[in-house]
């Protein structure tokens, strides 16, 4: 009988951190920009949060190219966010010299 009540105790205990986690607190973004590919965005500053706020996409800059294109392979731009700093790439294809 005893234990019973202590299982139920707990797991009251654990439906209201449930609520806690689950339930409205102000959001504050960190200070560090979380990325994908595409997006990036705050995270929370509360861990158990899994909220995304500021989500945006990439800010990319003109592009820089890191690999000349050559006959045998593709060159690489690479793009960099001028808000996060996050990078991404593209191919340049080859194209032979008309002259
Ligand atoms: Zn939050
Ligand atoms: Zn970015």
């Amino acid at each position: 009988m005893m234990k019973k009540c202590l299982v139920a105790l707990l797991l009251l205990a654990l439906c209201a951190s449930f609520f806690a986690c689950g339930g409205e607190h102000t959001h504050t973004a960190v200070e560090a920009w979380s990325h994908s590919d595409m997006y990036h965005w705050h995270a929370c500053t509360k861990k158990s949060c899994t909220v995304v706020l500021n989500q945006v996409p990439h800010t990319w800059n003109d592009g820089e190219v890191t690999k000349e294109p050559s006959p045998t392979a593709d060159g690489i731009r690479t793009y960099t966010c001028t808000i996060c700093g996050h990078q991404g790439t593209e191919a340049i294809p080859y194209e032979a010299d008309a002259s």
